[in-house]
């Protein structure tokens, strides 16, 4: 039985010419019906995921290959041709809020996962519907989300897709129809976690883990059967409760390295929101780690430590989720520099010998090479500015910088920032070139050691309780900085060919937008990336020269795919701004509906309309409140909204911008804040966390913010006068106790 799928289905990719795959019986299927479907996706077991490279007109796993190379081997679209390549068709999903994902393609069937976790089908062909899902996210769970509603990806695997929802839960999908299989809570009930992350499958296994270091988790990943959803393992990131027995023996060699007891009261951090790969030759599943919760490593493990396994990659044996070994790329992390970046595995000769290795370029603007095999480090550089480190010693543990801790009560500026100098985006080796390709960012920020941190009366278990969000205006935080920081308000994105044998720059392209979308490279020599722009660029991998590029309507976040279907190539980018690092930068004028797009030679297709840059006006609502008033109004703003909003009248997100809304809607901010009356289109209740009064002064600011941007006040002026009223709240307030 299992022979004849896997017959048929070399049958089915080996006749591109015609709409139907014959099977070995003779049963001819059209592309695309749900007994097509069952047949190709049914094919997906582990050799053929092993095997993924000789199978290259599928796109089959996130990453493209266990590899996770993100490389094709693909060669109908070339430099030479690239001038004719033209949109073959774009789908317009009438969804607002970030699109992430990476799409699977087999057999000319697309699927991919979009916000608040709907799901759709596709011909990859056309972009004719096959199925949609709505999975039905628990919106009351918003809350429980840092960075937006998006999904990075799904998992396919022997007829059924694997999807982790923004709730916590897995879900198994048919593929051939988009009925739900199972369904199953993967976190612990009234904790503050959400998944975000794309599934990995390992033989039978599907893989997760899940985000909210934040906000209180403590970070693990999980095994489930793909047949049953059972749980098989599970490996904890972080040591919990000493009281209690260790759940696997290595947590206790780890719980060495911490101190106290709030990092396991608070959760500890540590989660695994995104980057795994496999090798499975060495049976080997290697997982990267996030920060610690708290950041400030004083606060979290007082008397310091390394605090294993955090912003580390773990190697795990796959079979029952055993500790193989480790590396640490930020011992005692005090920065949000998480390691759960993209990791990329590669056979590289260094010095002479071929070497397996695995290559990571974490938040902490390192580059890593390490030998996957053992852990053992290779070699390190920075490949964006640093300046938390005056280098590596020889073992590859970073050599801090004085003040670096920020232990003195002073402001630092820290580069990278808590973004990161590589976040999620994915990255991508060429193995023509033998280079890395990364999406980096240029950016310092201001960490300080507060008492209000400190204080456990201000643990709300979110970020309020970190210590750096630059959130306290006044202080002289351009003053401390380090003189040979950049200028803390100037960053930049910047596109980066890294050589991971010399550890050097071979080229780098300076971007406007800071975080950019993910990276796909070919073996003709194309580099292809989206960017916050709303550009979809395909350059010169030699030189990063563009050589073909669309405008695409919103800023880009997603990461492209390439694909053949009937002998033609096609390349898909997901275009719909939103996620976490939209909030750092102002993509376009109109945030459009998000729209798959999909290129191949000489395409006919017709883009959607591109409409005009609209803002809604400035509110013309005033009221009179004090200087004391605004001020913590900026506090509550700082707090509850600006990590999604952005600041007031600038219009930098995909979400409202909070000096543009309707008279209607300020005078029902208590509702939508407190009860959560928009909360399907995303806005979250607050019950609990936000007091009546708070909200009034939250609107204080606002009004005083449009006003200010209204007059035309200049920015500096603004932030300053904004920073007057946040110390005269800060000072009532040390009156009041
Ligand atoms: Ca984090």
């Amino acid at each position: 039985m299992k022979k004849s799928i896997l017959y048929s289905l070399l049958l089915c990719v080996s006749i591109f010419i015609v709409n139907s795959c014959q099977t070995s019986e003779g049963e001819a299927f059209v592309k695309g019906s749900a007994d097509h479907i069952r047949k190709i996706a049914t094919a997906v077991d582990d050799q053929m995921l092993i095997n993924a490279d000789n199978n290259q007109g599928n796109w089959l796993s996130y990453g493209r290959n266990y590899q996770e190379d993100r490389y094709s081997k693909l060669d109908q679209i070339t430099k030479s041709n690239v001038d004719q390549l033209n949109l073959a068709w774009a789908k317009e999903l009438n969804v607002s809020k970030g699109l992430q994902a990476t799409p699977l393609v087999v057999d000319g069937v697309m699927f991919f996962s979009g916000p608040f976790n709907q799901v759709w089908a596709m011909d990859a062909r056309t972009g004719e519907q096959i199925w949609y899902l709505d999975p039905q996210f628990d919106h009351d769970k918003n809350i429980n989300l840092c960075c937006g509603f998006t999904n990075r990806g799904l998992a396919m695997y022997k007829g059924n897709l694997f999807m982790g929802m923004l709730d916590g839960r897995l879900i198994s999908i048919d593929a051939a129809d988009g009925s739900i299989n199972w369904d199953i809570m993967t976190v612990p009930k009234g904790e503050r976690y959400s998944i975000t992350g794309a599934p990995r499958i390992v033989d039978g296994k599907v893989i997760i883990g899940n985000g909210g270091a934040e906000l209180g988790a403590r970070g693990y990943v999980t095994a489930y059967d793909t047949e049953t959803g059972d749980q098989e393992w599970r490996f904890y990131t972080v040591p919990g409760d000493p009281s209690k027995p260790y759940e696997h023996p290595d947590l206790e060699e780890a719980a060495k390295t911490w101190n106290g007891d709030e990092y396991w009261k608070q959760g500890g951090g540590g989660t695994v929101w995104d980057a795994m790969a496999y090798d499975p030759e060495l049976n080997l599943l290697y997982i990267g780690v996030g920060n610690g919760a708290h950041w400030d490593r004083e606060w979290r493990s007082p008397g310091g430590g390394d605090n294993l396994y955090l912003s580390s990659i773990v190697a795990l044996n796959p079979d029952d989720g055993s500790y193989q070994w480790h590396y640490q790329t930020t011992p005692g992390d005090s920065w949000d520099y998480t390691a759960t970046q993209h990791i990329i595995l590669a056979d590289i000769e260094i010095d002479g010998a071929e070497r397996k290795v695995l290559m990571q370029a974490p938040k902490n603007g390192y580059f890593y090479v390490i030998d996957r095999t053992n852990g053992e480090y290779i070699s390190a550089d920075n490949f964006v500015y640093q300046n938390w480190t005056t280098g590596m010693d020889e073992n590859g543990r970073p050599i801090e910088a004085p003040g670096a801790r920020y232990l003195d009560g002073q402001t630092h500026w820290i580069a990278p920032s808590s973004h990161g100098g590589h976040n999620w985006p994915p990255m991508t080796y060429n193995h023509e070139t033998g280079l890395v390709y990364i999406p980096t960012a240029n950016q310092a920020e201001p960490f300080v050691r507060t008492k209000s941190a400190l204080d456990p009366g201000a643990l709300g278990g979110g970020f309020e309780a970190n210590v750096s969000l630059n959130n306290k205006l006044y202080w002289p935080a351009v003053m401390d900085s380090d003189p040979a920081a950049p200028p803390p308000m100037s960053q930049s994105g910047r596109l980066v060919a890294w050589n991971p044998v010399t550890q050097k720059e071979e080229w780098g392209v300076d971007q406007v937008g800071i975080y950019n979308g993910g990276l796909l490279s070919t073996t003709t020599g194309l580099l292809i990336q989206g960017d916050a722009e709303g550009m979809f660029s395909i350059r010169n991998i030699d030189n990063g020269n563009v050589l073909k590029q669309f405008d695409l309507r919103s800023g880009i976040v997603g990461s492209p795919i390439t694909y053949e279907v009937d002998g033609e190539q096609y390349i898909t980018i997901l275009v719909g701004w939103g996620g976490y690092l939209a909030k750092l930068h102002k993509h376009v004028g109109r945030i459009h509906t998000g729209t798959v797009y999909t290129f191949k030679l000489n395409g006919t297709g017709t883009f959607p309309e591109k409409l005009p840059p609209h803002e809604q006006p400035l509110t013309a609502m005033r009221d009179d409140a004090s200087h004391e008033a605004i001020g913590e109004g900026f506090n509550v703003f700082s707090r509850f909204c600006i990590s999604c909003h952005g600041m007031p009248g600038t219009g930098h997100t995909a979400t409202p911008d909070l000096a543009r809304s309707t008279d209607a809607v300020y005078n029902n901010y208590n509702d939508i804040i407190i009860n959560g009356t928009l909360s399907e289109l995303g806005m979250p209740a607050m019950k609990g966390l936000i007091t009546e009064d708070e909200i009034k002064d939250l609107k204080s600011f606002i009004f005083y913010s449009a006003e200010a941007v209204g007059d035309g006040m200049d920015p500096m002026a603004y932030i300053t006068s904004i920073a007057e009223k946040q110390y005269a709240a800060d000072q009532a307030a040390v009156i009041k106790d």
